[in-house]
């Protein structure tokens, strides 16, 4: 296919793809960016053409964000997308080849956290099913459970199970193979490109324990889907562990098909849940231990108990306490505990509407009444919606009483103008600005 561009055309599309090359990382440029190309830019709609309908089904699925906001900073902006796909009369796997990039060794980097090992793995109701069968898997693969599904929202430690599954089945000398599903479905589209089918094959077949992290990401492809499906096959029938982790049960791995979901109910499927108040203090009596700050029991209570969502979050705050402590030179005591939280933590923003309305038109320079008026001038709807916004990040109101407030407005318009400012808060960099002052100022008024 040719296709006709003009050297203006042309020149957009470069601008488009450097923008993307700054949203993406460079494997994932090079995999799926690289190869496409511009057929149609005019004022309602902008084509693509990618080399195969896996790259198109994988870029719209994962990567929509980055190219519209990669066009938006081009100045483009209300077009249909479209991808298109080549029509080269063959089959999928025959694609041409025009990538120099991906060596053999692309997909082998895969980093290993030596301190996500059992020992390290704090234990409690929530958890103890799934690493009572970690366990058991890296005791003797393949016999135990097969394959063993652990699922669960993030931060909860799936991926640290994983890497102790690994540690541990190697040091017993079982051949393992950690990666993340999102190398899997490159290492595919790769082959896909190079046909060489037999290291691929060789490499997640020829081993004793394949552990998948993520598999929920199998649901933006339906090829990869397709080849992981006969990997599984293969372990399986060969008595090789499989171990996989995924943010939901199989069955809500959207896309997902039945054949899949029934192999991964042939073995154990087993939830982790945010820790509950005991195992949550004994996760921080853990990890500050583990980082030589004292701290006392109350201090631990008080983090346990404010600290709920996720064991990274509670990581990520100890570490938080830790940097500010140090640098400060200050004893870690309740009343620097309850303050830095207050600094840091993103739960506690129940901030009062009011203090958000003030905010907002001090920083415009406007008065309330304007703000609850129903005047459509840009310089009243942005800061609006501004208003709308930052009380739907910082208050527990509904959508309904948020208009309410707003001088009476319905719940659609309180929903619009939240999705439009985030939207704006991307592409927009003096409205990320503005947002930013305002939401510290706001942090720094919330009492305690
Ligand atoms: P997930 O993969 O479920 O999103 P991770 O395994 O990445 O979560 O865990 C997030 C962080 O919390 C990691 O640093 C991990 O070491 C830690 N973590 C999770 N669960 C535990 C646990 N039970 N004991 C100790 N640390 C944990
Ligand atoms: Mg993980």
């Amino acid at each position: 296919m040719n296709h006709y561009l003009s050297a203006s055309e042309k020149k957009t599309w470069t601008l488009i793809q450097d923008k993307i090359k700054e949203k993406v990382t460079q494997q994932q440029f090079t995999t799926w960016f690289s190869n496409l190309n511009l057929i149609k830019l005019d004022a309602y709609e902008i084509s693509i053409l990618a080399p195969n309908s896996l790259c198109k089904e994988w870029i719209e699925n994962n990567y929509m964000d980055a190219v519209t906001s990669s066009l938006a900073e081009n100045h483009i902006f209300n077009r249909e997308v479209r991808f298109i796909v080549e029509d080269n009369g063959s089959s999928e796997p025959k694609l041409h080849v025009h990538n120099h990039h991906s060596s053999p060794g692309a997909h082998n980097s895969t980093h290993i956290n030596k301190n996500y090992n059992f020992d390290n793995f704090l234990v409690g109701p929530c958890n103890r099913l799934a690493h009572a069968a970690a366990l058991a898997v890296s005791e003797s693969p393949g016999t135990a459970y097969n394959p063993l599904f652990i699922h669960g929202s993030v931060g909860l430690g799936k991926t640290h199970l994983l890497h102790a599954i690994l540690l541990q089945s190697q040091e017993k000398g079982h051949k393992a193979l950690y990666l993340p599903c999102e190398s899997f479905v490159n290492h595919y589209i790769s082959t896909i490109k190079t046909g060489d089918w037999d290291s691929f094959r060789n490499k997640y077949r020829q081993i004793d324990v394949l552990l998948i992290d993520d598999v929920h990401f199998l649901a933006n492809s339906q090829s990869s889907r397709e080849e992981f499906f006969h990997t599984f096959n293969a372990l399986y029938t060969r008595q090789k562990q499989i171990v996989l982790s995924s943010d939901c049960p199989p069955e809500e791995i959207p896309t997902i098909e039945e054949r899949l979901i029934s192999r991964f109910r042939w073995g154990l499927i087993t939830r982790v849940d945010p820790p509950g108040f005991e195992t949550s203090v004994a996760i921080i009596q853990k990890k500050t231990a583990l980082l030589n700050m004292e701290i006392s029991y109350d201090v631990a209570r008080y983090l346990a108990d404010n600290v709920v969502s996720s064991i990274r979050e509670i990581e990520g705050t100890i570490t938080n306490i830790h940097k500010y402590a140090k640098m400060n030179e200050s004893k870690i005591d309740l009343s620097l505990v309850k303050q830095i939280i207050k600094g840091f933590s993103k739960q506690r923003h129940d901030i009062g509407i009011e203090k958000i309305l003030n905010t907002v038109t001090k920083h415009y320079g406007l008065q309330l009444s304007q703000l609850h008026s129903k005047r459509k001038l840009k310089s009243i709807t942005l800061p609006r919606q501004i208003a709308m916004h930052l009380a739907r990040k910082f208050t527990s109101l509904s959508l309904g009483e948020i208009g309410g407030y707003m001088g009476g407005r319905d719940h659609t318009t309180v929903m619009h103008a939240d999705d439009k400012i985030k939207k704006l808060k991307i592409i927009d960099r003096n409205i990320s600005s503005t947002l930013r002052k305002l939401e510290n100022s706001l942090i720094k008024q919330q009492e305690y």
